[in-house]
């Protein structure tokens, strides 16, 4: 293996004692994703030592693989994740060893001075770097983080619940952040992954009327979504999702769009389906140019909201959420499996046979 520094430790397939396992993307590229060997981290003065206990696999992470997702190897993959601290440094007070937490991971690198970051939207600040990977994240055992990272868990959440976190903030920053979606108001929602189907258990909450559209793909998801109480479920490689909007609407068209695959032909449906002064929130990243009838924007009089990730306000909606206990998310998660089974849950998540999968440590 090349020369490969973790830590400031060579990293090896075996450095003996004391090591732990950690899932790591080694180099760019596609593939390069390995367990391997590191030192184990150490708590420093100001920082929170976790133990890590779950640890969801996201569409990232495979982006990551596939080097579709800037990443800065070698470096640990995951963000979302929750643990039990270990240990504190001197500086830390608000956080002792024992408390079961998950972690804000993106804003691991901020500048902490800009606009952005002044207003609690850590995510567009220019030298922002993530967990899982700008920097180490959560497929090991231990990490050390910021005291300002770690988000508490009330004693009713479970720690599975809690490993939800990160992607929760993402539907909790579309759904209650971008726009006022009403009690009486027809969803359509197209892309049926964790982050739909989270998006889906909000809006049953708001009291809304969804209508979850996936593929033959999406088989096992759209099962999930039913269980959440999806209104109408369509499968659009059988059924065309513009009929199925327009006998539910009364030939009105969705009050609101939420578009969560990024697929261009689910973009065109969604456009296609809003009603007129309709809203459309865009969840879902393309990863590409897509051609679109643009005039619709204007013939339609839709306001368009674009929803990128969380915000402070977002995380501290999901602990309020969370202890409330009035939104079951239990049904996202499918798959419990051990971090050394990475390989098959990585296949799992790019065949879709399952939602969110979640990993443990294991020796
Ligand atoms: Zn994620
Ligand atoms: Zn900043």
């Amino acid at each position: 293996m090349n020369l490969m520094y973790y830590l400031g430790v060579k990293l090896t397939k075996n450095i003996g004692d004391g090591a732990l396992k950690a899932l790591i993307k080694t180099k760019s590229g596609v593939g390069n994703v390995e367990l391997l060997d590191v030192p184990e981290p150490q708590c420093t003065e100001s920082g929170v030592k976790i133990e890590i206990k779950w640890a969801g696999i996201c569409g990232t992470d495979l982006h990551i693989y596939y080097d579709l997702f800037r990443n800065v190897p070698p470096v640990t993959l995951c963000h979302e994740f929750s643990g039990i601290v270990t240990e504190v440094g001197t500086q830390v007070s608000k956080v002792k060893p024992g408390d079961r937490v998950v972690v804000l991971g993106s804003t691991m690198v901020r500048c902490g001075t800009c606009e952005h970051c002044k207003t609690g939207e850590y995510i567009f600040c220019a030298t922002r770097m993530g967990m899982g990977h700008g920097g180490n994240g959560g497929f090991t055992r231990y990490v050390v983080v910021r005291e300002d990272m770690v988000y508490k868990l009330a004693d009713n959440v479970t720690l599975e619940i809690g490993a939800l976190a990160e992607p929760f903030a993402c539907a909790v920053h579309a759904i209650e952040d971008t726009t006022k979606i009403n009690v009486g108001d027809i969803v359509y929602l197209s892309g049926p992954g964790p982050i739909g189907l989270l998006c889906l258990a909000l809006l049953r909450a708001h009291g809304c009327k969804v209508i979850i559209a996936g593929t033959d793909q999406d088989q096992l998801r759209l099962e999930i979504a039913k269980e959440l109480g999806a209104d109408v479920i369509v499968n659009v490689s059988k059924e065309n999702p513009v009929d199925v909007v327009n006998r539910e609407t009364k030939d009105q068209g969705a009050d609101v769009v939420i578009e969560c695959s990024g697929a261009e032909p689910s973009i065109a449906t969604c456009l296609q389906v809003v009603k007129k002064l309709g809203k459309y929130i865009q969840l879902g990243i393309a990863g590409k140019k897509v051609s679109l009838d643009y005039d619709t924007l204007f013939y339609k009089q839709i306001q368009i909201y674009g929803s990128n990730s969380h915000n402070y306000r977002s995380w501290e909606r999901v602990m309020r959420i969370f202890e409330q206990g009035k939104v079951d998310l239990n049904p996202v998660i499918t798959h419990k499996m051990p971090l050394s089974k990475w390989r098959e849950a990585f296949d799992l998540c790019e065949a879709k046979t399952c939602s969110k999968v979640l990993l443990y440590y294991d020796e």
